[in-house]
């Protein structure tokens, strides 16, 4: 594979197939006009010379992060004589002072994953390497924005009226299952070490095998959402990495799964699947229940493989892409958008919908360590504000056991919290399948 930023058709293409997943045209012939006047430089783009794009050095690209339009002046990248003006209208030529498809594209296809080849112990990117931890924009949903002034700019020049299908913002509800076995035992032990022996005894007496979706279910009727379930079929070991605690196969866990309408399951795969094609199929085949919907445990990805691999599978939806480390944008986006093939050059079909807050994020102390609700809420406020302004979904993915487990208790009290924020702030709580949330006109 090589990391040569792909070509000014492809990256058009592929914006285009991703702005028009969000966006609304009904008019098939007119996206054709649209995407072929890019095409063609009769919509002429202020570009910069490509070879810029073939640095190795994340820094390098830095150096262009010059003043831009003000809300997005730290996160342009591929802009040269850029104004506060994005866009004119000359001589019946749309016109874009910067270049708005290299940036978009650059975002969200993840090139920075391609071009940046550290890794942290379970082969991820780090989000320390990020262009958005240098530029401190990871809570600043930029692609959304240059969404929004392609549509300002497309509904003027074109005279039509298109319109973002995510610009209300929901929030999607996902929860990974890792730990399923141990719970039980887990929160005697915690109960114990508290010395709380009629909570332990009531756990010993009462606590059966579907406590936590029992838990979960009594926070969807609270606000009235359907959460999306992400279960384990590899429980072995991969070296010294854990994957699931439990055995899917077996008779008391395949009872509970079997109850769950599929549309509100995904597959977690173990580690290495998402480099790794036949282990994959084998882990879906082993779940035993028809799901499209992925998400891989310790989010790993590749992007130099695992879109290849989503793409041969028979997963359509993926939510892996969320920085473990960090919350926020990770795409520079809360829309869903396709997969990005580094290898064929090319979209794939698969769709993903980026994770933006996971639980672990808040709470390990080598990623955030957040021990105080005001300084989750300091954390949170900003990125749901931008959510607010720019729409998309809010996915967030709490694991089961935090909902039972005494440990968890403060952060079960901030995902309550959260919820309630949320409603507050008018975001619409998904209570359908997300198949049929993306497919809603
Ligand atoms: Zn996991």
């Amino acid at each position: 594979m090589s990391s040569k930023f792909p070509n000014r058709i492809t990256r058009i293409s592929y914006v285009f197939e991703c702005y028009f997943l969000s966006h609304t045209l009904n008019n098939n012939q007119l996206k054709s006009k649209i995407i072929n006047d890019f095409i063609e430089n009769k919509t002429i783009i202020e570009t910069i010379e490509e070879d810029i794009f073939e640095s190795q050095n994340i820094n390098d690209l830095l150096k262009f992060a010059k003043n831009t339009v003000p809300q997005t002046k730290k996160s342009v990248i591929f802009s040269k004589n850029i104004s506060n003006i994005c866009y004119e209208i000359e001589n019946k030529t749309l016109k874009f002072n910067f270049d708005i498809i290299s940036n978009i594209f650059f975002y969200l296809s993840g090139y920075q994953e391609i071009i940046i080849q550290e890794r942290d112990s379970l082969h991820r990117f780090n989000f320390k390497n990020s262009i958005q931890n240098k530029l401190q924009t990871a809570h600043i949903p930029i692609v959304n924005i240059l969404f929004e002034f392609l549509t300002d700019a497309l509904n003027t020049f074109y005279k039509i009226d298109i319109q973002n299908k995510f610009a209300n913002p929901a929030v999607w509800v996902t929860s990974d299952v890792d730990i399923w076995q141990h719970i039980k035992r887990n929160s005697i032990l915690q109960c114990l070490k508290k010395g709380n022996l009629i909570e332990t005894i009531k756990v010993i007496l009462f606590q059966k095998i579907y406590y936590w979706k029992i838990k979960l279910k009594s926070y969807e009727d609270k606000y009235q959402c359907r959460s999306c379930l992400f279960f384990m079929s590899e429980c072995r070991k991969f070296g010294q990495y854990n994957n699931a605690d439990y055995e899917i196969k077996k008779t008391k866990f395949q009872k509970v799964l079997q109850s769950i309408d599929p549309d509100f399951v995904g597959i977690h795969p173990s580690f290495g699947c998402n480099i790794n094609e036949k282990k994959l199929r084998n882990e879906i085949a082993g779940l035993k229940i028809e799901t499209s919907i992925n998400r891989f445990h310790f989010l790993q990805f590749d992007l130099s493989k695992t879109s290849q691999i989503l793409e041969n599978s028979s997963l359509t939806i993926d939510s892996s892409l969320g920085f473990a480390e960090e919350i926020g944008f990770r795409n520079g986006t809360s829309l869903p958008f396709y997969l990005f093939d580094f290898n064929k050059n090319m979209t794939t079909h698969v769709v993903e919908i980026p994770l933006i807050l996971m639980d672990a994020t808040l709470f390990y102390p080598h990623y955030l360590g957040i021990e105080k609700k005001e300084i989750f809420f300091e954390k949170i406020v900003p990125l749901i504000t931008n959510l607010k302004t720019y729409g998309g979904i809010f996915t967030i993915n709490f694991h089961n056991h935090i909902f039972v487990e005494p440990k968890y208790q403060f952060w079960l009290q901030c995902f309550d919290d959260l919820m309630d924020y949320l409603q507050k702030n008018n975001f619409y709580f998904i209570d359908k399948s997300i198949k049929s949330y993306l497919n809603q006109d």
